[in-house]
């Protein structure tokens, strides 16, 4: 079976890299009818946080890509870390090494001084460790082979060769006994039975170090696939500016999980020309071989035409669900509170048809329902308190004995009833649709007047267009 990881740092929130990651080996894993796991790289003690944990569980629990076992601490894991360098030790594929820190700084020094990069010498390899400095506590290195190369067939970047004699003996294992980022991927992976490894090609470099601890446990190396980072529009590295925020962030700005998920998918990887994509349809066709080598861009008008879809197309219930869950989200607070949430549900799903079809986001969604609990007599956005004080009211105040006689309180009658007065006083519809509006709704845009005219009910009608018929 296939089995694919997300190995997060928790150093900060999950931001939308992080996320893209994880949905690649979520949709993987899912394609094969294989499971992913979740790892907590958390060795550095400084920086990691129980908060970002928390936080990235959380952002992924929300995007709905959740791992299938619970999740692997790294940090909990370093003694298996430091028996497996042990065991390379043993076997003669690892050796301490007892080079001072001056020593060290010379190498480095000598390196400068010949504009070449930093490499050990390997001068521990072969010395016997009775000659060692009492001094000193080693660190433990891989013994790594001199010449040839190192082969990395990854699935995304293609084959991709490392000399050997660039890659230097790395330390497994440090002096206090903790492992290396190096080791602890490798054994982590293998333990947990990794067949797949998805990440950000800022990796690229890292398997073939890690490919060389593979060989020398005689391990199987999972099958590599390092995706390009995502850039912002203008082909820069991904900054704030440009969308790199936490996961928790585009949930503030009233995006869907689903349609994040369908836009983050289509970052770096296509399915001919479909732009929407229900998430059956993504787990049915991604592949990791069809993700593209150059970087991906981040465009926010486009998350906002795709999520502006995934709104239109979500069934009302669904959206009322994540309004009344997403309680910050509708104005008014105040006045919802009044409302029993039975009433809320029933004046969101009834007016949900006309909205939808407008909001981009749920912010937006949620901001175009404040009519709906807004209290009498209504503040009134410029634009609308200018077409009341036009010609506005004198129209209220003609349409209004004719609305008052509407016998059913339903959209057709009610139109019928302003079209008869708009008919009879040879006025334009819209003459005095707009002056409704207006008075209904406080502004100068909102779904059908008629929808809301009915939405509203007769007693909440009547008197917000009294209200303005003065
Ligand atoms: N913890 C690493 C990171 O946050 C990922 C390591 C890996 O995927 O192998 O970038």
């Amino acid at each position: 079976t296939v089995i694919t990881r997300f190995a997060p740092s928790p150093t900060g929130f999950l931001h939308i890299g992080g996320a893209r990651t994880a949905l690649f080996n979520w949709l993987y894993a899912r394609h094969h009818g294989g499971r992913m796991l979740l790892r907590i790289e958390d060795t550095d003690r400084e920086r990691s946080t129980q908060a970002a944990v928390d936080a990235i569980i959380e952002g992924l629990n929300w995007l709905g890509l959740e791992a299938d076992e619970p999740p692997v601490s790294q940090v909990e894991r370093a003694g298996r870390h430091r028996e497996v360098a042990e065991e390379m030790v043993r076997n003669g594929n690892a050796y301490y090494c007892y080079a001072s820190q001056q020593e060290l700084e010379e190498m480095r020094e000598k390196a400068k001084a010949e504009k070449r990069p930093p490499r050990y010498d390997g001068r521990w390899r072969d010395r016997d460790a009775s000659e060692a400095p009492a001094d000193i506590k080693p660190v433990i290195r891989l013994r790594a082979p001199l010449e040839g190369e190192t082969l990395v067939r990854d699935q995304v970047q293609g084959d991709v060769r490392f000399p050997n004699k660039d890659l230097d003996d790395l330390v497994l294992l440090r002096s206090d006994g903790t492992p290396t980022y190096m080791l602890a991927v490798v054994v982590d992976d293998h333990d947990m039975g990794v067949t797949h490894v998805i990440r950000g090609d800022d990796h690229l470099t890292n398997a073939g170090r890690q490919t060389l601890i593979y060989n020398a446990m005689g391990w199987d190396v999972p099958v590599m696939a390092h995706i390009p980072l995502i850039h912002g529009a203008d082909g820069a590295k991904l900054s704030k500016r440009h969308g790199a925020l936490g996961v928790e962030a585009y949930r503030e700005l009233g995006y869907l999980p689903d349609a994040l998920k369908n836009y983050l998918a289509r970052l770096g990887w296509s399915h001919g020309n479909d732009e929407i994509m229900s998430i059956e349809d993504m787990i049915r066709w991604f592949d990791i071989v069809d993700v593209n080598k150059g970087a991906a861009r981040f465009d926010f008008a486009k998350l906002e035409a795709v999520n502006g879809h995934w709104i239109r197309d979500s069934e009302d219930s669904v959206l009322t669900d994540m309004l009344i869950g997403e309680k910050d989200f509708l104005p008014n607070g105040d006045i919802l509170k009044q409302k029993d949430e039975s009433t809320t549900r029933r004046l969101l799903l009834q007016a949900m048809p006309g909205l939808k079809e407008r909001a981009k986001t749920l912010v937006e969604l949620a901001d175009s329902t404040s009519y709906l609990f807004a209290s009498r007599p209504l503040e009134l956005q410029e634009k609308a308190a200018e077409i009341l004080n036009g010609d506005g009211r004198a129209f209220i105040a003609g349409v209004l004995p004719g609305l008052q006689a509407v016998s059913e309180w339903k959209v057709a009658e009610l139109e019928a009833a302003v079209r008869d007065y708009a008919e009879s006083n040879g006025l334009k519809l819209g003459k005095v649709a707009q002056p409704l509006r207006a008075a209904l709704t406080g502004r100068s845009t909102s779904p059908g007047v008629f929808d809301v005219l009915e939405v509203l009910g007769r007693d909440e009608s009547l008197g917000r267009l009294s209200d303005q018929s003065a």
